[in-house]
Parts: C-alpha cells; sequence; structure tokens
C-alpha cells in the first residue's frame, strides 16, 4: 500500500515516528517524511555542537530507538566492558555522550529506511479533506503526524538586530568578555563554556536562576499523574506547561564551582541589563507557540482549531480531535505537542507522540 502516512518535519522527532512505524510494521514506501535536511539530526547537531554539549540531557529513554529498552546502556556496557552504564540506566542515571547518540542515529537511518521514505520538501499547508489530508499538491495521506520542532530561535527583542548578539544554539566562539543573557540551562552552559575558554563573563538576568533536575517532573510518568494533567482546566494545564518551561538548571558543585571561583577572580558577575561587552551571547531559548509556525497557523485559521493561549488543544493521544477519527488521523510531535504531554519537545516525548499515531495507523489498517 503507498502512502499510508506522512510525517511532516524531518527532525528528531519525525525520526522517532518513522522508526516507531516501521516497528510496527509499515514499510519505507507506505510512509512519506517531508523534510528540510535528510539527516534527521541536522538541526540538532548544531544545536548541541553550539553550547559544547557533551553528554546527552535526557534519562535512559533519551534515544530514537522505538523500544526503550535495551537503549544506548547496553550497547556503551558491551563497549565500556562495563557493568557501570547499566546500573546507571536502572537509576534513570545514564547519559550518553552526544557521539555515541549521533552515531546510533546514523545507524537507524540505515535499518528503518529513511532516506527510502524522505521527500525534501517544507510543507506550506495541510488540508483537511475526505479521507485524509492534502499536503500543498503532493498528495492525499490518511494519517498525518505534523513535527516541526521549535518555530525558531528567541532574541530579546532589543538584541535582535544587534550585531555583537550571537545566539547560544548557534555556532560561535567566545570574546575576551561575554555577556550572558538568560537564566537556564543553556545559560549556564556558556558561563561554563566561556569562562573556560578564558573569557570574562557576565550573566545579564533578571532574576535568580530556578535550579531544578533536568529529569522530568516524575508525574508525567505515572498514569494517575498524567490523567490528573489532562484532566486538569484549561488554564490550569496551561500554567503547567508554562511552569516547566521555565528556565532552570541543575543544583550541584559542577555549576557552582567555576563560577565560585571566577567570582574570586573577578572574571564573573550579574547584571541586570547587557553593558556594551564586545559579544552578547542569547541563551534565550525558542520562539513559542503555533503563531509563530506558518504551517500551524494556517492550519488553526483554516480549519478554526480550538487553542489555549500558546497551545493547540490536543487530545490526550496527540491528535487534533476535530480532523481525527476512525478513518484519518492528524497528530502533533515535538513542542507543539506539549497540550498532550508537558515534555512533547524532548526524545521521550517524540516517542509518547509517536507510539499514539502507530496505534491510530494500526487500528486502521485492521478494521
Ligand atoms: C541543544 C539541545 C540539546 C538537547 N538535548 C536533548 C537531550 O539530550 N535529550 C532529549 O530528550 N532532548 C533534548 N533536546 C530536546 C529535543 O529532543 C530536540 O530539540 C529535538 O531536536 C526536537 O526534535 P524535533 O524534530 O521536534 O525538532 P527539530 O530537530 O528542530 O526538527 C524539526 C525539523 O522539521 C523541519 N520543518 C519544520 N517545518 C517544516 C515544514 N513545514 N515542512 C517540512 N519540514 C519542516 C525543520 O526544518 C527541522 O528539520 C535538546 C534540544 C537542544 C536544543
Amino acid at each position: 500500500m503507498a502512502n499510508a502516512c506522512a510525517i511532516v518535519g524531518g527532525g528528531l522527532a519525525g525520526f522517532v515516528a518513522h522508526a516507531t512505524l516501521r516497528k510496527g510494521g509499515l514499510e519505507p514506501a507506505e510512509i512519506a517524511v517531508f523534510g528540510t535536511d535528510p539527516d534527521p539530526a541536522a538541526v540538532w547537531r548544531v544545536r548541541a555542537a553550539s553550547i559544547r554539549q557533551v553528554r546527552m540531557r535526557s534519562e535512559s529513554d533519551g534515544h530514537c530507538a522505538p523500544a526503550s529498552f535495551p537503549g544506548l546502556a547496553v550497547r556503551a556496557a558491551f563497549r565500556r566492558r562495563s557493568p557501570v552504564p547499566l546500573a546507571q540506566t536502572l537509576a534513570d542515571r545514564f547519559h550518553p555522550t552526544v557521539a555515541e547518540f549521533l552515531e546510533h542515529v546514523a545507524e537507524l537511518r540505515v535499518e528503518t529506511g529513511w532516506d527510502e521514505s524522505f521527500r525534501r520538501a517544507r510543507v506550506e499547508r495541510v488540508r483537511g479533506v475526505e479521507g485524509g489530508f492534502e499536503i500543498d499538491g503532493r498528495g492525499v495521506f490518511p494519517h498525518v503526524l505534523l513535527a516541526p520542532g521549535h518555530p525558531g530561535l528567541a532574541y530579546p527583542d532589543e538584541l535582535e538586530r544587534e550585531r555583537r548578539a550571537v545566539h547560544a544554539y548557534e555556532p560561535h566562539d567566545y570574546a575576551d568578555e561575554v555577556e550572558v543573557v538568560g537564566a537556564g540551562m543553556a545559560a549556564a552552559t556558556e558561563w561554563l563554556n566561556a569562562l573556560a575558554a578564558g573569557a570574562t563573563v557576565t550573566s545579564v538576568r533578571r532574576r535568580e536562576p530556578e535550579r531544578r533536575p533536568l529529569n522530568l517532573p516524575r508525574e508525567l510518568f505515572t498514569r494517575r499523574g498524567l490523567a490528573a494533567y489532562h484532566g486538569a482546566a484549561p488554564p490550569e494545564r496551561a500554567a503547567f506547561i508554562r511552569r516547566y518551561g521555565a528556565p532552570s538548571y541543575p543544583a550541584g558543585r559542577t555549576w557552582d564551582e567555576p563560577l565560585e571561583r571566577a567570582a574570586r577572580e573577578g572574571r564573573f558577575r550579574v547584571a541586570a541589563a547587557p553593558n556594551g561587552a564586545a559579544q552578547v551571547i542569547c541563551a534565550t531559548g525558542f520562539k513559542r507557540g503555533f503563531r509563530h509556525d506558518p504551517l500551524l497557523a494556517r492550519l488553526v485559521a483554516e480549519h478554526g482549531l480550538p487553542t489555549v493561549e500558546d497551545w493547540i488543544v490536543l487530545a490526550p493521544d496527540s491528535t487534533v480531535p476535530a480532523l481525527t477519527d476512525g478513518d484519518r488521523t492528524l497528530a502533533l510531535a515535538g513542542a507543539p505537542a506539549q497540550w498532550s504531554f508537558p515534555a512533547a519537545d524532548t526524545l521521550m516525548g517524540a516517542k509518547y507522540a509517536a507510539r499514539r499515531f502507530l496505534r491510530r495507523v494500526q487500528a486502521w489498517r485492521t478494521r
């Protein structure tokens, strides 16, 4: 059968969805992936390299294979001839290196036949029609998963056109004097990176950083916790997503000691506003919300979809209720799917959406 499914967005969330559909029995020819780069890690690779990320942030499930286990810990245990990665993964404390993660992505790309499904195209319009969705002029697909990623990097307004400014997720070296705007994980990483490169660093922030573990909130992993989230009133739900996304970085000496040392040496200080350093690094994350994404904004406008603040309202299984029934599925994955799963913007979250999408497709195939 041709064209049972389409995935719009060829990044890591689209890649996880493709691998999940393949494991569920679909052939590469039955899946069309529309994306801007055939390398599913292309966008992520640049961002991770820009902040000099060495180890994966996520817990043990933070890989792209469709099954959670064995994951990357078993491979690491074999390679390092050590049981330590296995013990770490049991406690959800295993963080593979970025190199190990990317190597696994490259292997999975070949194994799953990703390139056979991939079509290079930026999709401008997805429109509900009889029995499915028309994607630009490229055909009608009964099941479509939209995984367009974050809708761009966010800069503070006053720095958007500043020549001194660079975003933390764009490639950059460090000037001798650096101002870092932000108070989350990327900002904290950049303080340490710039100090290690010999720079003098000013942390520009309006409030004290929040310190919390990288691990996802535990309640998201329990059936009861997730049901409570799904049952909450829309304003509470929006507040939960906002709170989950607030900038933070983990507590611990690894972060504090280099900063305390640099502060004693006069190489690290805090300020409320940029003050003319040679370089301003904006560790200010991503633009937020469907309105910043032309494809999603058009989808909402043309189909009159319900939204709450920045989010398209989704069913608990990440599907768009008004456009999903036994004959067709429209689902979201990645950051735009936070209404169904607040951690949708992680690899774990990509699996959440992908597995539920597969269930819909399988139910349709066996009806
Ligand atoms: C530096 C960094 C480190 C991270 N580390 C981790 C980690 O360790 N563990 C973890 O779980 N998560 C991590 N994340 C979070 C998350 O896993 C990544 O952001 C991941 O790349 C999200 O995948 P995505 O497919 O949603 O978005 P992206 O990787 O941004 O991919 C989206 C793709 O869709 C394409 N696209 C967009 N619109 C269209 C369109 N209309 N038509 C066709 N194509 C389109 C884009 O061009 C892009 O190629 C990290 C994020 C960052 C920024």
